[in-house]
């Protein structure tokens, strides 16, 4: 395609599938896969797809995306060339390229006795993901050890926030459509023994509580309502293994939806948002979805 004719071999793919991309493995292709390799190529594929009029979206590890059966049109990226997935560590501060991933991150602060990042045990995801969701749970979330994030906008150009530039909120960052290329962590030396066991903690927690990580999910589908769970609600409403053809509401945690091997991602859709409808008849609470439905 001629928008790209000059890239190096390999950074483009057209007609790329996504559904090998994604935790769900469901969902169509895009009309071009574009993995920049440094910088430079990055604010260069924005830049003439923001004059083209190409759309362009970033996909992480795909842990909290659901890609239509039709796929999407212009440019998903990918930041995963080592230019954006290395991670450096020097005393406490830690710097990680966006696609860099977070289990990898979690892991090695733990060995090395570094805390700040151990509340984020089990969930999987890269760094730019974690911060465009600030990704948490029970035991904290991903902004608290945030100290600065380099960022490339629509239209190319570069710049550098502070945490409270990214006013983080409830599974939510001000991120907007800019792309995360870096992220500094200021983290803390602590008790090796006690961090591995709050980990340990964390980790056990997750895993008692929801699907095994082998199923086909991704995460929750839909943000808890002010004071109250959204899984309580679809529980409640008698929702649990409610399926409509390939997907299903899980039974170990109701704010899963799962999908059968197989299916497909239009199943996954009509059950979000029958899901939704039966919530809000039963309680008049429209629940929304925390799930980004490209
Ligand atoms: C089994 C399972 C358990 C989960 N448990 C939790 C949990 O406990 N807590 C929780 O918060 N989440 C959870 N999730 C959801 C998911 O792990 C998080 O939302 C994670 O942060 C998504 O990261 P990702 O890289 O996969 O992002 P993706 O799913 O690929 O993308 C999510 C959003 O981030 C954007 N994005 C991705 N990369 C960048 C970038 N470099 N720059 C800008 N924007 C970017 C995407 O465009 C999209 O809007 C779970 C998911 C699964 C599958």
């Amino acid at each position: 395609m001629s928008l790209f004719a000059d890239f190096p071999e390999g950074v483009v793919e057209t007609d790329a599938m996504l559904a090998p991309l994604t935790w769900f493995q469901l969902g169509g292709r895009a009309d071009f896969l574009v993995r920049p390799q440094n910088d430079e190529q990055l604010s260069t594929v924005l830049h003439r797809c923001r004059e083209s009029d190409v759309p362009v979206r970033v996909l992480g590890l795909g842990a909290n995306i659901l890609v239509p059966d039709d796929g999407v049109r212009g440019v998903v990226l990918r930041l995963d060339a080592p230019c954006f997935s290395s991670i450096t560590i020097d005393r406490e501060t830690l710097i990680a390229g966006g696609g860099a991933d977070m289990t990898t991150i979690v892991k090695r602060c733990v060995r090395e006795g570094l805390a700040g990042l151990e509340q984020l045990a089990g969930i999987p995801g890269t760094v730019g993901g974690g911060i465009a969701m600030n990704c948490g749970g029970k035991y904290g979330d991903i902004s608290t050890a945030v100290s600065q994030v380099d960022a490339v906008r629509q239209n190319g150009e570069r710049e550098s926030l502070t945490r409270s530039d990214l006013g983080f909120s409830y599974r939510e960052s001000k991120i907007g459509d800019r792309v995360v290329t870096r992220v500094q962590f200021a983290l803390h030396t602590t008790d090796a023994a006690e961090l591995r066991s709050r980990f340990r903690e964390t980790w056990d927690y997750k895993h008692s509580t929801q699907p095994s990580f082998g199923a086909l999910s991704v995460g929750c589908i839909f943000r808890n309502p002010n004071g109250d769970s959204a899984g309580r609600l679809i529980d409640s409403a008698g929702l649990k293994g409610y399926r409509i053809g390939s997907a299903f509401v899980s039974e170990q945690h109701a704010n899963f939806a799962m999908a059968d091997r197989g299916g497909n991602a239009t199943d996954v859709r009509k059950l979000i948002d029958s899901v939704q409808n039966r919530v809000e008849d039963f309680c008049g609470i429209r629940l929304v979805p925390e799930v980004k439905l490209w």
